[in-house]
């Protein structure tokens, strides 16, 4: 794994980086002369040279969506291609990181350039942060060697950016990737149309959990706000309420009209195999896609990859189904 030497720092605001105001914590700018100042300050530590770029203006990654994902790989892919850089660093907001670290993952698919996301639970000035450590910590183990692909760093740990999510907000070590069952057939090689120099346009997509009582009015109601493409978190092993003809024929009409419907289980450490249950076998008739094993972050960024691209349904559900990055076989 070849060791990064010149690290381009994408800086994005969360609260790594953010400061008091009188309305609470704020996203705020100047991230990098911080960042040099701590880099003195701990000057024992050996670290890479570092180029830094901000997306402006800084966000709390509540605010998250596609179009701060694509100014991300335009950043990424002009640090890399312009500027040299062989690693990357994203400083992101903790709460939407591993959305961000799974999009990137299908975005990026093919760069042959590490990169990993980072953030922290306290901003960077207050006592006890993990800010520093988090940082540091992510840029030694670039300069280490990392394969490429996206990663997620956090509290010591370095995570598949496909498979991790955010687990707990009480303490530092807020990341995990949950023992799912990963056994998809991968892609030998990625083909140019999902590789990272594919361009991508925003889509309509939406995350939709089964509930006892859900019903097929929801289901439409959800349907019918333009999505090109909705993740349907099913109960255990893929299963939903077989019973419900209305919304069994929702969910048919829906994938007749072209929205792909991929199916990922609502269990932290599920995955779906349709077979198993007549309430799965039902559902799947309906149209859905198995995700397998793929967390809910990897299941939305996944989608945004393909149907951003222009893939037709058909197309998106055969990618889809197999592994291209570690999200469905391990
Ligand atoms: N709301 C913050 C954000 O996601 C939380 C954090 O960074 O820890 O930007």
């Amino acid at each position: 794994m070849p060791a990064s030497r010149n690290i381009l720092v994408l800086y994005t605001g969360g609260t790594i980086g953010m400061q008091q105001s009188a309305e609470g914590l704020k996203p705020a700018s100047g991230f990098a002369g911080r960042l040099r100042a701590e880099q003195e300050r701990q000057s024992q530590l050996k670290l890479p040279s570092w180029q830094f770029r901000e997306l402006l203006p800084p966000i709390d990654s509540a605010n998250m969506n596609q179009t701060h994902w694509l100014a991300m790989v335009q950043a990424i892919l002009t640090g890399v291609e312009q500027d040299g850089c062989d690693g990357v660093l994203v400083l992101h907001g903790t709460d939407t990181l591993a959305y961000s670290a799974a999009a990137l993952s299908f975005l990026l698919l093919g760069l042959e350039v590490p990169v990993a996301l980072t953030g922290a639970m306290l901003p960077a000035d207050a006592p006890g942060s993990d800010a520093w450590d988090n940082l540091f910590g992510a840029m030694q183990a670039l300069q280490a060697g990392v394969e490429p692909g996206v990663h997620l760093y956090f509290a010591g740990k370095l995570m598949s950016g496909a498979n991790a999510s955010k687990l707990g907000t009480a303490s530092l070590d807020a990341f995990g990737v949950l023992p799912r069952l990963r056994q998809g057939q991968r892609v030998p090689s990625i083909p140019a149309a999902l590789g990272y120099r594919q361009p991508r346009r925003t889509v309509g997509l939406a995350v939709l959990p089964l509930h006892p009582g859900i019903q097929a009015a929801q289901v439409r109601a959800v349907l019918a706000s333009d999505v090109q493409g909705l993740v349907l978190e099913c109960y255990g092993s893929g299963t939903g309420p077989s019973n419900e003809d209305q919304l069994l024929a929702a969910l048919k009409e829906a994938h007749a009209r072209g929205v792909v419907l991929a199916a990922i289980s609502q269990c932290p450490q599920g995955h779906v195999d349709f077979g198993i249950y007549a309430a799965g076998s039902k559902l799947a008739a309906s149209g859905l896609v198995s995700g397998g094993g793929m967390t809910r972050e990897a299941a939305l960024g996944k989608l945004f990859a393909l149907l951003g691209a222009g893939l037709s349904q058909a197309e998106v559900e055969h990618w889809f189904a197999l592994d291209l990055c570690g999200e469905r076989a391990d």
